[in-house]
C-alpha cells in the first residue's frame, strides 16, 4: 500500500522551528480593511479582509460586486485560517540525503537552483527544462509569468493542472464555436440543464441565479450519475451511465431536428455540418439512448418537450463530469451544438461571446512558435498543444522515465500536486523522482514537495497584487496584498528572481514589483491602476453585447459554429463529434466488476486544497468510498467497514459509505480525488486518453471492492 501521510494530521515535519509565524508578518495596515478577491477557488468573490491591531482578524463578502453580490462560502472565510497555518512551509528547503529537509536561505536556494538549472541547460539542452502551474495559490497573472519563464529558458516546455482539469471544455467549446463560454447567467434563463456538476459546492453563488430564475418559473433538469443537492431540486433529475452523456445529448439533437424545433435562421445562416450532424443524429431514437445511457425513453422526451418550450432561453453548462472521459471532447462538443440548436449562441443566457479588454499579453502568447523545439506531447496531442498552447503533463512522465525524444532533467512546480491530481499516482511519484532537479514552489508539505530537491515557500493570495478578469460580466479587477511575510516571495518575485540570475530578467521579467506588472499589462486600456484600486467590485471594460456574430464571424476556421470540424479532420480525427460507449460497464469484468468514478466534489474541499484546515476536519475527517446499497449488501459491507479497492493500476484502503440508492447509481463507486493521504489516482489508469484533449479516464474505471475489516474506519 502507498504510505499514509500526514498532510492534514498536524504534523510539521520537524519544521516547527521555521514555520513560526510571529513578527515576520507584515501587515498591509494596522488597522482597517482590504477590500480585494477571494482565491479559495476559481469563483473570485469580492471580500474584505478585516485587519485589527496587524492581525487578519476576519473575512467578510464585499457587497457590490456581481459575482458574489454580498454573500460568500465557509472556505473562503478560511483564507485566514491557511495564512495563519502553523504548517505553512515559510522559509525554503533542500532535500538532504536521507530524504528529511533542512531550512536554507532564499539566496542559497535560489543559487543553487540556477546552477543546476544552467548544468542541466548546458549538458541536455534547454527543453529538458520544464515548469508546471497548479492552482494552490490563484492563477491567471501566475500562469503568464511561467509561459514567460520556460520562454526565457529556451524551452518550450510548459505544463498546467488544464491538461487533466479544464482543458477538454476549453477544447470541446473552441472546436465548435470558437470561443470559451463563461459561466451563464442563470437568472435569465426559462430552462437550466447541468451536466456532471455540483453548483452548491463548486460554485456557491451561483445559488443565488438559479433561484432568481427558479422563482421566475424556470425549470431546470439535471443529469448525473451522483445524486447532489441541485439534482434532488430538478423538475428532470436523470442518471446516466458513466461516460454515456454523448448518446443522451444525440438523442435529444435528433428530437429537436426531427420535430423542426430547432433554430433554423441560425443554422443556415452561421453554421457549418448541420446535414452531417442531422444525418449522424438519426440513430440517437429515444430507445437506443435508453439502452445506451440507461435514461428512459420517456425521460429523453420529456427532457426534449423542455428544451423546445423553453429556447432560446435556456442556459446550458457542464462541468468537469463530462471531460474525464476517452471521448469527454466530443461530449463537450456535442452539448454545444444542442445549445447552438436552441438559439444560444451569444445570448443573455446561453453561450456568451466574451469580450477581452485589450491588456499587453504578458503571456506572450502571440511571440514566435514554440513547435520545433517539440514541446512534450504536442505530437501526440496537437490540438492540445495547437489550441491551449501547453504540454501534456501525463506524457511529461514518459520523458522523465528517459522514454521521450529527448531527456526530462528539471521541473520546476508552482502551487501544483501532481502525485495526488494526476492518474496513477504511483508512476507519477517514481517519474518526479528520477528528476536531476525537481523544485516545488507550494504553501505546504505535500507528496509532490516531499520528491523535491528544493521547496520554496509560497505566497497566498492574500499577500499579492493581481489583475483579474472576469468574462461573465465582463469586469476587471485587482486584488491587493492584506499582508506580506518576511522571506515568502510572491509568484512574480519567484520568477523574476530566477530569471535575474540565469541572465533574462531585462527581457523577460523587467518590472520591479506586481503593481508594476499590473500598470504594464493596462497600459493599452483606457483603465488605470487607481481606477482599479478605488473599485474593489471591479471595472466594466465593454457592456455586454449579444448576437456579435451577425457583425463579425466567429472565430472558428469557417467563421461558423462548426458542427463537423474539417479541422479536426485535417488532424485525422473525427470531424463530426461522434458517440463512442465507454469501453467499461458494470458487471462485465469478474475481476472488476464495478465502476469508480471520482472527481465528485465535496462542500469544504477544493481539489487537494483545504483538507488541512483543522474545522473542515471535523466535517470531512477521512477518505470514503461511497457504495451503492445493493452493491454493499451483495458484499456484506456496511456503513463504516475498513474496504480495499482494487484495480488494475493499484489499490487503496479507505472506509465505506453506503448511500442511499437514489445518490449513486448501481455499480458505481465514488471517491473524492484530492485526499493527500487516501490518493483515489492510485486506482486511475494513465493510458486511456481521450484522443483530441489527451485527457485521463477519471470515471468509470473498472474496480473491486473487499472488505478487510468490520471494524470502524477510525483506523484508516
Ligand atoms: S465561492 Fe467561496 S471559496 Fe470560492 S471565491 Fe467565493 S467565497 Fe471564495
Amino acid at each position: 500500500m502507498f504510505t499514509a501521510g500526514n498532510h492534514a494530521g498536524g504534523e510539521h515535519h520537524g519544521l516547527q522551528a521555521v514555520t513560526k509565524l510571529s513578527m515576520e508578518i507584515k501587515p498591509a495596515i494596522e488597522n482597517g480593511t482590504i477590500a480585494t478577491l477571494c482565491r479559495m477557488c476559481d469563483t473570485r468573490c469580492s471580500i474584505n479582509v478585516h485587519i485589527r491591531k496587524g492581525v487578519l482578524r476576519e473575512i467578510t463578502p464585499g457587497q457590490i460586486n456581481p459575482v458574489n453580490a454580498g454573500r460568500m462560502c465557509p472556505r473562503g472565510k478560511a483564507a485566514i485560517d491557511v495564512f495563519y497555518h502553523p504548517d505553512r512551509i515559510l522559509t525554503p528547503l533542500k532535500r538532504r540525503g536521507d530524504g528529511s529537509f533542512m531550512p536554507i536561505s532564499r539566496d542559497q536556494a535560489l543559487a543553487e537552483i540556477t546552477r543546476k538549472i544552467q548544468f542541466l541547460r548546458a549538458k541536455y539542452g534547454a527543453r529538458s527544462l520544464a515548469a508546471w502551474k497548479g492552482e494552490g495559490v490563484g492563477f491567471f497573472q501566475q500562469e503568464a509569468y511561467v509561459r514567460r519563464f520556460v520562454r526565457g529558458l529556451g524551452s518550450p516546455n510548459y505544463f498546467s493542472n488544464d491538461s487533466v482539469c479544464f482543458s477538454s471544455r476549453y477544447l470541446g467549446n473552441l472546436l465548435v464555436t470558437g470561443f470559451w463560454s463563461p459561466f451563464p447567467n442563470f437568472a435569465r434563463a426559462r430552462l437550466i440543464l447541468l451536466l456532471g456538476t455540483n453548483p452548491p459546492v463548486c460554485h456557491p453563488p451561483f445559488m443565488r441565479s438559479f433561484a432568481d430564475a427558479r422563482e421566475k418559473g424556470a425549470r431546470l433538469v439535471v443529469i448525473d450519475p451522483r445524486l447532489n443537492p441541485i439534482g434532488c431540486r430538478a423538475d428532470i433529475f436523470a442518471q446516466p451511465q458513466p461516460g454515456t452523456d454523448g448518446a443522451l445529448l444525440w438523442g435529444l439533437i435528433r428530437a429537436l431536428i426531427r420535430a423542426g424545433e430547432y433554430d433554423r435562421a441560425f443554422v443556415e445562416q452561421y453554421t457549418v455540418g448541420f446535414a452531417e450532424a442531422a444525418a449522424y443524429a438519426e440513430r440517437f431514437t429515444p430507445e437506443y439512448v435508453e439502452q445506451a445511457s440507461g435514461i428512459y425513453a420517456s425521460v429523453v422526451r420529456a427532457i426534449a418537450r423542455l428544451l423546445m418550450e423553453n429556447r432560446p432561453e435556456i442556459s446550458v453548462y457542464a462541468g468537469a463530469g463530462l471531460e474525464h472521459y476517452e471521448n469527454g471532447v466530443n461530449s463537450i462538443r456535442t452539448l454545444v451544438i444542442l445549445a447552438t440548436l436552441c438559439g444560444t449562441v451569444d445570448s443573455p443566457c446561453g453561450l456568451y461571446w466574451p469580450e477581452n479588454p485589450p491588456l499587453a499579453d504578458l503571456a506572450l502568447a502571440r511571440e514566435e512558435p514554440l513547435l520545433p523545439k517539440q514541446p512534450i506531447g504536442a505530437g501526440r496531442y496537437p490540438v492540445l498543444y495547437d489550441l491551449a498552447r501547453e504540454c501534456h503533463t501525463m506524457t511529461a512522465m514518459d520523458y522523465m522515465e528517459g522514454k521521450g525524444d529527448y531527456p526530462l532533467k528539471g521541473l520546476l512546480i508552482t502551487a501544483a500536486n501532481p502525485v495526488i491530481t494526476n492518474p496513477n499516482t504511483r508512476r507519477v511519484a517514481a517519474a518526479l523522482a528520477k528528476l536531476d532537479l525537481l523544485v516545488v514552489n507550494d504553501l505546504f508539505m505535500t507528496r509532490t514537495a516531499r520528491l523535491a530537491h528544493y521547496i520554496l515557500p509560497a505566497a497566498t493570495f492574500l499577500e499579492r497584487t493581481e489583475l483579474h478578469l472576469n468574462l461573465e460580466y465582463q469586469r476587471l479587477y485587482l486584488t491587493r496584498p492584506a499582508a506580506r511575510i518576511d522571506g515568502v516571495g510572491t509568484e512574480y518575485e519567484l520568477w523574476r528572481d530566477l530569471a535575474q540570475r540565469l541572465g533574462f530578467a531585462g527581457e523577460y521579467f523587467p518590472w520591479p514589483d506586481e503593481p508594476a506588472v499590473c500598470r504594464h499589462m493596462l497600459a493599452p486600456t483606457d483603465i488605470s491602476f487607481q481606477e482599479l484600486e478605488a473599485h474593489p467590485e471591479g471595472v466594466v471594460y465593454a457592456p455586454l453585447r449579444y448576437r456579435k456574430y451577425k457583425r463579425q464571424p466567429l472565430p472558428t476556421p469557417s467563421g461558423r459554429v462548426e458542427f463537423y470540424s474539417t479541422y479536426l479532420k485535417e488532424h485525422g480525427l473525427p470531424a463530426l463529434p461522434e458517440y463512442i460507449p465507454p469501453r467499461f460497464r458494470y458487471g462485465a469484468d469478474d475481476d472488476y466488476p464495478l465502476m469508480l468514478t471520482t472527481g465528485g466534489r465535496m462542500t469544504l474541499l477544493y481539489q487537494s486544497r483545504h483538507q488541512n484546515i483543522p474545522r473542515f476536519r471535523l466535517i470531512h475527517p477521512r477518505a470514503e468510498v461511497e457504495i451503492h446499497p445493493d452493491n454493499a449488501r451483495e458484499l456484506g459491507i456496511v456503513n463504516g467497514d475498513l474496504v480495499r479497492v482494487v484495480s488494475a493500476t493499484g489499490e487503496l484502503e479507505l472506509a465505506a459509505k453506503v448511500v442511499h440508492k437514489a445518490e449513486l447509481l448501481k455499480g458505481t463507486v465514488e471517491i473524492y480525488h484530492g485526499w493527500e493521504e487516501w490518493p483515489a489516482n492510485l486506482l486511475t489508469p494513465d493510458t486511456l486518453t481521450d484522443p483530441i484533449s489527451g485527457f485521463p479516464l477519471l470515471k468509470s474505471i473498472p474496480v473491486r471492492v473487499e472488505k478487510v475489516s468490520g471494524d470502524q474506519a477510525a483506523q484508516c
